[in-house]
């Protein structure tokens, strides 16, 4: 039977697309080797250093966020290569059964999914590894599954201050242009992103943003690599080509998002979704529910996950909220399934939106039969009531 009304896409990836970029979307696909693409081409490589925040360099794929994860580590490594990896969730762990699978021997910091990455123990390891033996630390900037961020400057400091070479390799699949993020100043090496969350388009689009010292350093690796050659794009790229065919129709979405992203100032995007992760867990805590992050400052403005009380089920509570009130929520994934669910408040998101989205899961709770105490709707109306949103000058 028909729904009427709209449906809410509240899971934390893919986000609702916003009209502007459907239309950009919408426009005929053209010759991407003809003349009129190279500045279709050059806006969205151009533009994405801007929300990278790099003038280094940045590749865009026809992939999923995984084909960017595995471009990172194809490039830079050679068989065998070991690499240090950090468990903040379900997003680091396929990350690291990527690298063993092609080849890699990657170690995995044991996390217990509640909080970031840990810098200190990063530098404790690295210490360790005199022989320089570790390639790369890659860690998750914005844990989706957990609703965590890690302190990237920080793993930074920390690679430093152990005095070890190893290349920081960073996943914003679900980080970027929603949570602050600073390639060049941060001292990332490689970052992975992917178009369906904060960018706001549709999937289909993946990003590395590259150092200059991990593009001379890929010249030297090992790793068979074809389709995701860095090197194979710096031609092309450089007046705006590829060397195969790109997501022409995507990159004209790409190129819209840019602009809307700066129209309204990376820094209040940031600041409306820490607000709006914020009022989320005011109403959580109203409704004697529990937060999957624990660590406090670490709390993503991306996602919360919610901890259901034990003996139910967060996966017949969201079936429920589905059917009755048409809202997708995202489930708990592989150690935490079944016992969160994930309310997503990113990308092209506003207050009435998320109150809607809340009104939703406090109504579902009621109707899903999960103990919880009223009012949770109501804290984070008044969390939104008593914060104006810091507006900083648009870009
Ligand atoms: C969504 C996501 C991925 C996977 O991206 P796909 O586009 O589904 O391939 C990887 N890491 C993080 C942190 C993500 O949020």
């Amino acid at each position: 039977m028909r729904q009427a009304g709209r449906h809410f896409l509240q899971i934390p990836g893919p986000s609702a697309v916003p009209d502007r970029i459907l239309k950009a979307i919408g426009q005929q696909t053209i010759d991407h080797r003809g003349p009129d693409f190279a500045a279709v081409g050059q806006k969205a490589l151009e533009g994405m250093k801007t929300i990278f925040k790099t003038k280094q360099h940045v590749f865009i794929f026809p992939s999923s966020g995984t084909g960017a994860w595995e471009a990172a580590l194809v490039n830079t490594m050679s068989p065998g290569d070991k690499v240090l990896m950090f468990e903040t969730g379900h997003f680091a762990t396929l990350w690291n059964k990527m690298a063993r699978k092609i080849g890699l021997e990657p170690e995995f910091l044991e996390g217990d999914w509640r909080g970031g990455a840990e810098p200190d123990r990063i530098e404790a390891r690295l210490r360790e590894d005199t022989n320089h033996e570790i390639k790369a630390v890659c860690v998750v900037h914005n844990e989706t599954s957990t609703g965590s961020v890690s302190p990237i400057a920080d793993v930074r400091k920390a690679i430093d201050a152990a005095g070890h070479p190893a290349l920081l390799m960073v996943d914003s699949i679900s980080g970027l242009a929603s949570v602050d993020f600073r390639f060049d100043e941060w001292g990332v090496d490689v970052c992975v992103s992917g178009s369906q969350k904060g960018l706001m388009l549709p999937p289909g689009l993946s990003f590395n943003a590259v150092s200059d010292k991990a593009l001379e350093y890929a010249k030297s690796t090992t790793m068979p690599r074809s389709y995701w050659d860095w090197h194979d794009m710096v031609g092309p790229n450089a007046t705006g080509y590829f060397p195969y065919t790109p997501g022409t129709n995507l990159l004209y979405g790409l190129n819209e998002a840019i602009d809307m992203l700066h129209e309204e100032g990376l820094d209040n995007v940031f600041a409306r979704h820490a607000r709006h992760g914020a009022a989320t867990r005011a109403a959580v805590r109203a409704w004697g529910l529990e937060v999957l992050c624990a660590r406090q400052g670490e709390e993503s403005g991306v996602l919360t996950a919610v901890l259901v009380p034990h003996g139910h089920s967060a996966d017949a509570f969201r079936a429920t909220t589905l059917k009755h009130y048409d809202i997708s929520l995202g489930n708990g994934l592989s150690k935490v399934a079944d016992k969160v669910f994930r309310i997503g408040h990113l990308g092209d998101f506003n207050d009435l939106m998320l109150m809607a989205t809340l009104s939703g899961v406090e109504m579902g709770l009621a109707k899903a039969g999960i103990p919880h105490n009223a009012g949770g709707a109501q804290a984070a109306m008044e969390h939104l009531k008593h914060t104006t949103e810091e507006r900083f000058a648009a870009e």
